[in-house]
């Protein structure tokens, strides 16, 4: 922490007071005006419009601006632009109508960059601080895999991509992150699995593939636990499984099984995969039928650089804000294609007074955080923005 830094943070909070009530003013607007994942291209406008610069597109509906210096290394803070499909029961003045809803806070995320960007525009940044208005958070295709790809950060030296996400399970006033994997890798499991059909009553002339995949979806967290240190989180959850015509005696010819597989290891991550292929091709010779395995990839494990970690929570301390203890889950979100390309902070930030207790959790749509929490996903960010340049000077200097 130098104490030039100290000065800009407390010139920078001053300024994103200023900006606050036109914020909240904005994340009421969005919040009334949700768009879908791939359709976000009127609220990437509203936000490039409140923010009040030229922003170049990018990932389709997404945007990209830099403020401060237009050279040298750079700190990338995120904004997601999509909704969620369902209809709102928040009861609130500025409730979406039906169809979409922002039931995950991007719409406080969005209002928390704009007030941070304006008032950056007004400090002496002292590395380039890179807007990224993310389409496709919630929905493939990655919007953040997109971005990444286009060369955003590699061509304007973004050297560390700054995350905040409002989380119902911590508290209010607080933020938590904590240094290593924080969500995981996430990989879409598909099996089919083919025999031949025939009548209930004569199994003999047939080779149907009912026990098979039977079988197949009960062995595969037995591929995780003969795989995966217990030590180590990791999990596969069966989603979907259909097979059959809906008719007692007919057997069928054709099943598929849809699962989600977790991991945090990325020699986890192959392990698995393999074993359950060896599971769902073998399973099928066993009983006469074939089976194949299809992976669909997804996002890669989320990871927080220590350092920037470390050198963020004394920022969020000096900010006012308190750390909760980390949070670390299977869930996964794709920031972490940033994590290919630069270090990568997710941070999450408090929402509730006393979380638990009933309160509605994200994807609820009853989930509405309240509006001072835009200053504290603002506060947040502006902390990881700190510590990323305060980590960038320490390594420059190690050099
Ligand atoms: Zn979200």
């Amino acid at each position: 922490m130098t104490p030039d830094l100290d000065m800009l943070a407390r010139h920078w909070l001053s300024e994103l007071r200023e900006e606050l009530p036109a914020a909240i003013e904005l994340r009421h607007r969005l919040h009334a005006d949700p768009r879908l994942s791939g359709d976000e291209c009127d609220t990437a406008a509203a936000v490039a419009q409140a923010i009040g610069i030229e922003f170049e597109t990018v990932a389709g509906c997404g945007g990209w601006a830099r403020i401060g210096p237009g050279e040298g290394d750079a700190v990338a803070v995120r904004g997601e632009l999509d909704a969620l499909p369902g209809t709102e029961r928040t009861g609130a003045s500025f409730a979406a109508s039906e169809g979409a809803v922002h039931a995950c806070g991007h719409d406080v995320h969005l209002a928390a960059l704009t007030a941070l960007a304006r008032a950056a525009a007004r400090v002496n940044l002292p590395a380039g601080l890179v807007l990224l208005l993310q389409p496709r958070e919630e929905k493939y295709p990655s919007g953040a895999e997109d971005i990444a790809r286009a060369g955003v950060l590699t061509a304007q030296g973004v050297r560390v991509v700054v995350g905040a996400h409002v989380h119902h399970d911590v508290p209010r006033g607080h933020v938590a992150a904590g240094a290593g994997p924080v969500n995981a890798a996430s990989d879409e499991l598909h099996i089919t699995v083919r025999g031949t059909g025939g009548h209930g009553a004569y199994p003999h002339r047939a080779a149907d593939p009912v026990a098979a995949l039977a079988q197949i979806a009960l062995g595969l967290p037995e591929m995780v636990r003969r795989t995966v240190s217990p030590m180590d989180p990791a999990v596969i959850s069966v989603g979907s499984l259909h097979i059959g015509h809906g008719a007692a005696n007919v057997l069928p010819s054709e099943g598929v099984l849809l699962a989600t597989l977790r991991t945090m290891g990325r020699e986890d991550r192959r392990l698995v995969q393999e074993a359950v292929r060896v599971l769902v091709e073998s399973t099928a010779r066993a009983y006469g039928v074939s089976g194949e395995l299809t992976v669909v990839a997804g996002e890669p494990v989320l990871e927080n650089d220590p350092d920037v970690v470390e050198a963020s929570e004394r920022w969020l301390t000096e900010l006012g804000l308190g750390i909760a203890v980390p949070m670390r889950s299977l869930g996964s979100d794709d920031f972490s294609f940033y994590g290919e390309q630069a270090a990568t902070l997710m941070s999450f930030v408090g929402v509730y007074e006393r979380p638990g207790h009933g309160l509605p959790t994200l994807h609820d749509m009853e989930f509405l955080p309240p509006d001072d929490v835009v200053e504290d996903v603002a506060r947040s960010m502006m902390a990881g923005y700190l510590g990323a340049v305060d980590v960038l000077a320490a390594r420059r200097s190690a050099e």
